[in-house]
């Protein structure tokens, strides 16, 4: 056991001399409360930041052209959402330079509830609708930073390949495979659609929604959920709950604060045209002031596709 033991301290030793150990300690920067005794002067965070991201591209996937993609009144090449990759990588390298880890939802899950004391300059990455960008593009410069993010997939493009759409989804295969990245959370199985400038949940039957977020749930195993466009009121709130999910994102540009309200955690939406300055307001903690007084929560106006 002797013997053992000194090659262990041989091997920590050399992992210490590598720069290693420094990489495992970053990794334990969230602490479950029953640690708390060992770690009292760990500072917890005051907000979180939780981004919202969409589409990606660069020069090897490129957009379709408005004509090509033939949505009246809607260009892909300066919509919001589709954010070039080039952008996204300075935002991640920035975090990444200055000392900022993602958490996953589950330990963001628990500092909510105040459960759970996460390092300051943690942050959330979510990225909505499971577009195949977010394999193709966004995966690989992800994973060069080791930041993991949740994807909030509509299930149905995933179970058919072939179901017509804008921008072509992840396969389940792909999801697979990025899956040391990526969590998936539910963005329903097949409602993800528009009326009159709302979301379509604000339409539809009650035990419409259950079912259908319901099957979203099973086939993801999950239990994190983002409403479609944003869109919840408090009957959407109640469906979700009742259909087994713990926690619900929406949008709103506003910080996430513990003891908040789990069925409506507000994200910061990174478009296109966002300046690295904004989004260096939005990680510092600053961008909150700057915005207008908060509005109704139930009167979200659609942004994306
Ligand atoms: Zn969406």
């Amino acid at each position: 056991m002797r013997k053992y033991g000194k090659i262990i301290a041989i091997i920590t030793t050399v992992l210490c001399f590598l720069g290693i150990v420094p990489l495992v300690q970053a990794q334990e920067q969230t602490q479950p409360m029953e640690n708390q005794q060992v770690q009292q002067e760990q500072e917890n965070t005051t907000y979180i930041p939780v981004l919202m991201y969409h589409n990606f591209w660069n020069e090897q996937y490129p957009l379709p052209t408005k004509e090509e993609l033939g949505i009246p009144g809607y260009d892909p090449q300066t919509a919001p959402a589709n954010l070039y990759a080039g952008k996204f990588e300075q935002q991640m390298q920035w975090l990444y330079e200055n000392g900022w880890q993602t958490i996953t939802l589950d330990e963001f899950y628990e500092w909510v509830q105040g459960k759970r004391v996460v390092s300051p300059k943690s942050f959330v990455i979510t990225i909505d609708d499971g577009y195949k960008s977010v394999y193709t593009v966004a995966y690989p410069i992800l994973k060069k930073y080791n930041y993991k993010a949740t994807v909030f997939v509509v299930t149905s493009y995933m179970v058919d390949p072939n179901k017509k759409a804008n921008f072509p989804h992840m396969t389940a295969q792909e999801m697979a495979k990025a899956s040391d990245v990526f969590t998936y959370g539910s963005h329903t199985h097949d409602l993800h659609m528009v009326k009159n400038g709302k979301s379509l949940l604000f339409y539809t039957h009650p035990s419409v929604i259950k079912q259908d977020i319901e099957k979203s749930r099973n086939l993801l195993y999950t239990e994190y959920f983002a409403y479609p466009y944003g869109g919840y009121d408090g009957d959407i709130e109640n469906i979700v709950r009742e259909a087994g999910y713990k926690m619900a994102f929406t949008t709103g540009d506003r910080y996430a604060y513990v003891n908040q309200d789990i069925y409506a955690i507000r994200r910061f939406d990174i478009t296109a045209q966002m300046s690295m300055d904004e989004f260096i307001t939005i990680m510092e903690g600053k961008a909150q002031k700057n915005l207008k007084p908060i509005f109704s929560p139930f009167s979200f106006r659609v942004t994306t596709l």
